[in-house]
């Protein structure tokens, strides 16, 4: 069997390295053919050592690459849309992975999709370019790659609900007056998990989890009244899926995105893979669920509101929480204005439609532009 070619893009990150982690021990079905990083020129150019990719792109400019290595953000499409690359894995964070995304499943590969949130800013042009190009999509992000793996082939009108576990970020029991003093350290101390930093706030402010509610409806085709949420804090259930009959199925494991990546490149397959991180029951003898806070964490309301009313609404929602983490992670604004900044920029700027790229970029530039205004940055 030749190895299938597989592009990481955002190889520098967390999901990025725990990606090649993974394929470095399954060198004989997966060639590293393509990496891409934003400005880490060190660390690519020691991943481009270890696994000889036949391209390699840095998206900064003026970031000094090495010989042989493409520049500029061009590099992302470049590398997603090779013909010795059969996989995508999108490791990007926020809306600049969206054109490697839809190259990618335009060109007929296979996405193995952490970018979230490049799915809730265009779900529809995604779905369209799938169709169109005859690409797949198959998630990354846990939960989704859990409800993948419960599903195993049923259809959606065997579906009932699906049921995402949040573990409720590092602020699951402060009070909303601790809550508005919450500084950039609290917030980035997230309990089970190791992200990147834009994750790490979405997860305090539980924007992270209506991302991934989107992404539920878009990837399995379910209404939002058939998607819920619930804290689960030890991050051991990943999601559950319901089934008409009453069924619940849910999938475990230590938390770890080792096996998230893995099934998203062998899907609907398994192999075996010794090093897996392993799951002993004993060690978690409790298991606990509460319902979310909704009023003290309002971010998960708005987005999953903007996810209902659709058209432009999940772009400006994601630019309106990008701009704003940003903002936010420069010390500009306080915790609950991330919140405040989505509310406002979605009264404003979500009436649009999001049919075409052109829609979507203008919808997510005038919520970025919006929440600029509204602190006067
Ligand atoms: P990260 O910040 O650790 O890594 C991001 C990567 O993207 C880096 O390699 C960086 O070089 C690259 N990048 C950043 N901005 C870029 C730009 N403008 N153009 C090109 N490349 C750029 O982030 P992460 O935690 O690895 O998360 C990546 C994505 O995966 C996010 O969408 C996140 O929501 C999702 N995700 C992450 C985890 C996790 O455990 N970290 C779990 C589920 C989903
Ligand atoms: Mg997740």
């Amino acid at each position: 069997m030749t190895p299938r070619g597989v592009a990481v893009l955002g190889s520098t990150g967390s999901v990025g390295t725990t990606a090649l982690r993974v394929l470095a021990r399954h060198r004989d079905r997966f060639r590293v053919a393509a990496l891409t990083a934003f400005s880490n020129t060190e660390l690519l150019a020691a991943q481009a050592a270890e696994f000889g990719p036949s391209y390699i792109g840095i998206c900064a400019n003026g970031s000094t690459p090495h010989a042989g290595w493409t520049e500029g953000s061009r590099c992302l499409v470049e590398a997603a849309t090779r013909a010795d690359v059969s996989i995508v894995i999108n490791a990007i964070v926020g809306a600049a992975g969206l054109d490697a995304t839809l190259a990618a499943v335009t060109a007929g590969k296979r996405v193995a999709l952490a970018n979230k949130e490049t799915l809730v800013m265009a779900g529809a042009l995604v779905a369209e370019a799938c169709r169109v190009g005859g690409g797949e999509l198959v998630p990354v992000d846990s939960e989704h790659s859990a409800i993948l793996q419960c599903l195993a082939g049923r259809t959606s009108s065997e579906v009932r609900r699906l049921v995402l576990t949040a573990s409720g970020g590092p602020f699951r029991e402060w009070t909303p007056e601790r809550l508005a003093n919450a500084t950039i350290a609290d917030a980035l101390q997230h309990p089970t998990w190791r992200m990147g930093r834009k994750i790490s706030i979405d997860s305090a402010t539980l924007a992270n989890k209506a991302l991934e509610v989107i992404e539920a409806h878009f990837l399995f085709g379910l209404s939002y009244d058939q998607i819920e949420v619930v804290v689960h804090p030890q991050s051991i259930v990943h999601s559950f899926v319901e089934f008409v009959d009453g069924s619940v199925l849910a999938q475990m494991g230590t938390p770890s995105m080792e096996l998230p990546v893995l099934y998203a490149l062998t899907h609907p397959e398994r192999v075996s893979d010794e090093q897996m991180p392993r799951f002993d029951p004993v060690a978690w003898p409790s298991l606990t669920f509460e319902r979310v806070r909704m009023d003290d964490f309002p971010a998960l309301a708005l987005g999953m509101a903007a996810g209902r009313r659709g058209g432009a609404a999940p772009a400006v929602y994601n630019a309106a929480n990008e701009q704003a983490v940003s903002l936010f992670l420069d010390n500009r604004i306080r915790f609950m204005d991330v919140a405040r900044a989505i509310e406002s920029a979605l009264a404003a700027c979500a009436h649009g439609p999001s049919d075409t790229r052109a829609a979507v970029m203008r919808a997510d530039a005038a919520a970025r532009e919006h929440v600029l205004e509204m602190f006067a940055c």
